[in-house]
């Protein structure tokens, strides 16, 4: 079956066309500045790229030009929209209702849009993508899978604030953690890859992208993670702060003359390595180079977002009271050594010998500590459209 996979943001939609049997992507594309103007990127399997300006004043017209692309007579990938069987549609916030994915009916789509508040900028968004592929391709099979969904195992101490407990019941403010797609697919791949029993197995995720986020996985289940309410908690990422003395905010917003909406656009947007490195860069290459020249606040970036991962690793062998082994993955868990190098430097005493010759690769399936090592570690290329593919295939 051929599977569709949508990523809906406010104005932008990723996609992907998965044959699930196969694997493959037989194409792929973003369609771009949706409500503005509208840009298409298309690229079917083995050929060229090709970007084309089309006016798209909603997400119907992006879809529109998406089926119209993927069925083209000389660049398309299949000859009807018969051909393919289902849609995944990635969304960001399932709040407490869903733990797992789903087949989209009325009744979900209402829970989704109850999970707005949680997610005010992305599930808003995932919800028009949804329903401008219903209006086009009524009768094809879609299915839901969200980015919350594999934390939702996670027991009531990891994931409760230290908050009165009226804010949890009333408002639903509690943990809830993101990235749980990459999360779920990384740690079952990691346990077959490094020949574990995934249920019988203590596995901490490292998903270090441009968001970052680390997960433990005790038996193939999600029991803690960093990410919180919002994708803003836990590790220093590329332009947000993650884990900080939530009183700074007070303190900012007096000194700069903020307004809450204003320093919160200072911790989403301006903040993480971006900030750390005075507006050097967000990118982990940028970074590097900047350390190679000399630049001491590239170096203090780097030192702080690599020590906030060790930490948190730490404080996940303690919480699962072991751990067997451990995966790198997304853009910079895949591809920045360095960021490896310097995080497993302050993990010796668990044991963890690393092989430096393996770690100098990138983006494969790889071990890099050494055979002796008493916990193994591996970069693990994740695969979120893939994951979404096959959880769709699963429900339909
Ligand atoms: P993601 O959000 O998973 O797409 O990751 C994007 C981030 O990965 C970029 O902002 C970079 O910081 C990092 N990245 C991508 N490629 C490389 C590379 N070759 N070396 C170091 N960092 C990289």
């Amino acid at each position: 079956m051929n599977v569709l996979v949508i990523n809906c943001g406010s104005s932008s939609l990723k996609f992907q066309l998965i044959n699930s049997e196969s694997e493959e992507v037989l194409a792929k594309g973003l369609c771009e500045r949706i409500g503005i103007d509208g840009r298409l990127t298309y690229q079917p399997e083995g050929g060229e790229k090709a970007v084309s300006e089309l006016a798209m004043p909603t997400h119907t017209e992006a879809i529109q030009f998406v089926i119209d692309a993927l069925t083209d007579a000389e660049t398309g990938v299949v000859k009807s929209l018969d051909e393919i069987g289902a849609v995944g549609h990635r969304v960001v916030h399932g709040g407490e209702k869903f733990a797992n994915s789903v087949v989209i009916t009325d009744e979900v789509l209402k829970a989704i849009e109850e999970c707005n508040d949680l997610a005010p900028l992305h599930n808003p968004a995932n919800l028009i993508g949804i329903n401008a592929c219903q209006k086009l391709m009524p009768g094809t099979p879609m299915v839901a899978v969200f980015d919350t969904a594999f934390h939702q195992t996670m027991p009531e101490k990891a994931y409760l604030y230290g908050l009165p407990y009226e804010y949890y019941e009333k408002y639903a403010v509690r943990r809830y953690g993101f990235h749980g797609t990459s999360h779920s697919f990384v740690s079952k791949h990691a346990a077959e890859f490094l020949g574990l029993d995934l249920n019988n197995s203590k596995i901490i995720v490292a998903h270090l992208g441009n968001g970052a986020s680390i997960s433990a996985v005790l038996n193939g289940k999600c029991i803690d993670t960093s990410m919180g309410l919002t994708p803003l908690e836990g590790l220093v990422m590329g332009t947000r702060s993650g884990d900080m003395d939530p009183a700074i905010m007070e303190y900012i917003a007096k000194k700069e003359d903020l307004d809450i909406a204003g320093v919160m656009n200072v911790l989403n947007k301006k903040s993480g390595v971006f900030g750390l490195s005075k507006n050097l860069s967000s990118d982990f290459r940028d970074l590097e180079e900047g350390m190679e020249s000399g630049n001491k606040y590239a170096k203090a970036a780097m030192e702080v977002f690599c020590y906030r991962v060790a930490k948190y690793i730490g404080s996940y062998v303690a919480a699962m009271n072991g751990v067997d082994a451990i995966a790198f993955t997304a853009g910079i868990g895949e591809n920045a050594c360095i960021v490896r190098e310097y995080v497993l430097s302050y993990l010796g005493y668990l044991g963890i010998t690393v092989d430096a010759e393996a770690n100098k690769k990138r983006g494969e399936d790889l071990v890099i500590s050494t055979a002796d090592s008493k916990v193994k570690v591996a970069i693990i290329p994740t695969n979120e459209e893939l994951a979404i593919a096959r959880e769709t295939v699963a429900l339909v």
